[in-house]
C-alpha cells in the first residue's frame, strides 16, 4: 500500500512536468517578437503636414503641456515631447482637419529625453514597424 503510494506520489508530479514540457510558452521572446497592437490603440503620434493648418488647438487642449507649436520649412506646427505625454489622446480629438493622429508605435525608449521631443519633421514620419 505504502509503495503505491510512492509510486502515485512520483506519476502525479512527472504527468505535470511533461504537460509543461510540451505547452506553447506563455511568454514571448521580446524583442524579435512581440504582441500585436489592439485595435486603435494609442501609440506615438503621426503629423500629416499638409493637413495641418497650424491652429494649435491640439496645443491648447493638452492637458500636460506636451505640445509646443514651433517654426518649420515657413509653417506652424506642433511638436510634442513624448516625455511629457500621457497618450490621452485629446490632441487627435480636437484637430479640426484630422492632421493629428495616433499610430501603433508603442516602443518608445530613449537613452538621452532631449530624444523624446518629436519636431514637426520627425513626427510626419511613418511609424516603424
Ligand atoms: S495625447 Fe494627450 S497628453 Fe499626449 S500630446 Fe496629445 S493631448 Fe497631450
Ligand atoms: S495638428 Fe491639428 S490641431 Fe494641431 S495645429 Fe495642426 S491642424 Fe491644428
Amino acid at each position: 500500500m505504502n509503495l503505491l503510494k510512492s509510486v502515485m506520489g512520483l506519476i502525479k508530479p512527472a504527468k505535470v512536468i511533461f504537460r509543461i514540457l510540451f505547452k506553447k510558452p506563455m511568454t514571448l521572446k521580446f524583442p524579435s517578437e512581440s504582441l500585436e497592437p489592439v485595435k486603435d490603440y494609442r501609440g506615438r503620434h503621426f503629423l500629416n503636414l499638409e493637413k495641418c493648418v497650424g491652429c494649435g488647438m491640439c496645443s491648447r487642449v493638452c492637458p500636460n503641456n506636451a505640445i509646443e507649436m514651433v517654426k518649420f520649412n515657413g509653417k506652424t506646427y506642433p511638436q510634442i515631447h513624448l516625455g511629457k505625454c500621457c497618450f490621452c489622446g485629446l490632441c487627435v480629438e480636437r484637430c479640426p482637419t484630422k492632421a493629428l493622429t495616433m499610430t501603433p508605435e508603442a516602443m518608445l525608449s530613449f537613452y538621452d529625453k532631449s530624444l523624446a521631443i518629436y519636431g514637426p519633421s520627425k513626427l510626419s514620419q511613418t511609424a516603424e514597424k
